[in-house]
């Protein structure tokens, strides 16, 4: 049951073969034996409760694609029923009076919640080893991080604990722990998915978005979570869309473009073959290669490592034991009480952005840093759409490497920084952004360790990226390996 796509699941539900409440049951089995720290929280008295519910519905007819289908939540999406923590001391603690448009949105087609999955503080992260509550680890080696910052979502499907599940994206989260758990998982553009509820790291870069087994799966969850959102002052006054349209389009005739700053010297070589190889299957079904230039890429980490931590020293300034969330408790007075506060809730990368985006915006500093970062940015916009001028889509590596070692790179925030390198201009530039497994890299020599190929599109073209991850997906067979249990 759990090896099925969510077509195959609804097509089950529907024809009464099985139940939403025998297939929560199912899962939770599964999240219950798993030992990869995927979940922080799951309360299957609630699920079973919603999985009931949706079997009333499937009774009656009332049902969409998605009724009776479980789901798993990024621990950064608020919800009124579970704990969200967003992987930090500071919420530990903390229930929201209300759910995130993308939480109900999904519970009103009829989705059950399986529970809330583990992340890296505040979002902060590309290994999920800035939780709070510890590391997760990669369902492919266990040795391996699962990538992050939604490295529980990733995890998650990837160990088939549950079907479907949520991640947001503000320098590669969602596609960068998908490449390297060998899943699926699509950064819609900026501004498709709404963003109230969703715990903000960096409001100009955060987009939430699907993460599960293939590009079918992942369409239908789209068209369930995207759409105008009142709530959300940046959400994007667009209709609904169906992203499933578009699958079976033949790719015929379509210009991928290939950027020769995405196969440098700091690629390895494991992840290029794979990469390459996916490019020529692409060939394969009737795309031809173009030559692209992204001159300014290796711009990005520094203007999203100034962007990102200002937006964020900015976001995390409401943690300050006054409204919610931890509060010290020993001082002696208000402000003493914000610095124990601050101190004892936040983990060391998040105060280290802090640090970061205060300085780059105080006084005398924010012309030299900030101000010239949202120039890089612009420019790095622009770049893209010179290429879109000569391509279609735009297909490279996710990361330059497969997931790494559990505890490497857990001290040194720049190593990590520097393997954010692919995807960081995407959500600068706010386009959307894909991953799709692509085979398999070195790795450790006792696990397999996934590579992911990313394809980036154009403004609002979510339906075509998933209609070309589709055709690949239905020409190979990456998307459908799974871990040993
Ligand atoms: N790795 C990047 C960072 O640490 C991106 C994280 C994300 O997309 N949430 O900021």
């Amino acid at each position: 049951m759990h090896t099925k796509s969510l077509k195959q699941l609804s097509a089950l539900l529907q024809s009464r073969q099985v139940s939403a409440t025998e297939l929560a049951q199912h899962f939770l089995a599964r999240i219950d034996t798993s030992d990869l720290n995927a979940f922080l929280h799951v309360d299957p008295e609630l699920t079973l409760q919603q999985a009931a519910v949706a079997d009333q519905r499937l009774a009656c007819e009332d049902h969409t694609a998605l009724t009776g289908i479980p789901i798993a939540h990024k621990d950064i999406f608020v919800t009124r029923d579970w704990r969200a923590t967003a992987g930090s001391r500071m919420l530990a603690n903390y229930t929201s009076p209300f759910d995130a448009t993308v939480v109900e949105r999904l519970g009103k087609a009829g989705m059950v919640t399986l529970g809330k999955l583990n992340c890296d503080e505040f979002a902060m992260g590309s290994s999920n080893q800035n939780s709070f509550f510890g590391p997760v680890r990669n369902p492919w080696d266990k040795n391996a991080i699962p990538g992050g910052s939604s490295g529980g979502s990733a995890a998650a499907v990837a160990a088939r604990l549950a079907p479907a599940v949520t991640g947001t994206d503000t320098g590669g989260s969602i596609r960068q722990p998908a490449a390297m758990c060998g899943i699926t998982g699509i950064k819609p553009t900026y501004g498709r998915v709404s963003r109230f509820g969703m715990i903000a790291f960096a409001s100009s870069l955060d987009q939430g978005g699907p993460m599960a087994q293939s590009a079918e799966d992942c369409a239908l969850l789209l068209s369930a979570m995207a759409g105008f959102d009142e709530r959300d002052s940046t959400s994007l006054q667009r209709p609904d869309e169906d992203f499933s349209r578009d699958l079976n389009n033949d790719l015929r005739g379509l210009r991928i473009g290939v950027p020769r700053e995405y196969f440098g010297p700091g690629l390895a070589a494991d992840v290029e073959l794979a990469v390459r190889a996916a490019l020529a299957d692409y060939e394969k079904l009737g795309a031809t290669l173009v030559d692209i230039s992204l001159p300014n890429t290796e711009l990005s980490i520094p203007a999203y490592y100034v962007i990102a931590p200002a937006e964020a020293s900015s976001n995390l300034s409401r943690f300050d034991g006054v409204r919610y969330g931890h509060r010290a408790e020993k001082y002696s007075d208000l402000t003493e009480m914000y610095k124990r506060t601050r101190a004892e809730g936040f983990g060391e990368e998040v105060k280290l952005r802090i640090l970061v985006g205060a300085y780059v915006l105080s006084h005398g500093y924010f012309d030299a840093y900030y101000l010239k970062a949202q120039k890089i940015r612009r420019l790095i916009a622009q770049d893209f759409q010179q290429a879109f001028t000569q391509c279609d889509v735009i297909m490279g590596p996710v990361s330059p490497t497969v997931a790494w070692n559990l505890g490497e790179k857990a001290d040194d925030p720049v190593a990590n920084y520097l393997a954010d390198i692919y995807t960081l201009s995407t959500s600068l530039a706010g386009l959307p952004g894909m991953s799709v497994p692509c085979g398999f890299g070195q790795g450790d020599i006792n696990g397999k360790r996934p590579v992911g190929l990313q394809l980036i599109g154009n403004y609002f073209e979510e339906a075509k990226l998933l209609n070309i991850a589709h055709q690949y997906q239905q020409a190979t067979s990456w998307h459908l390996m799974q871990p040993a249990d």
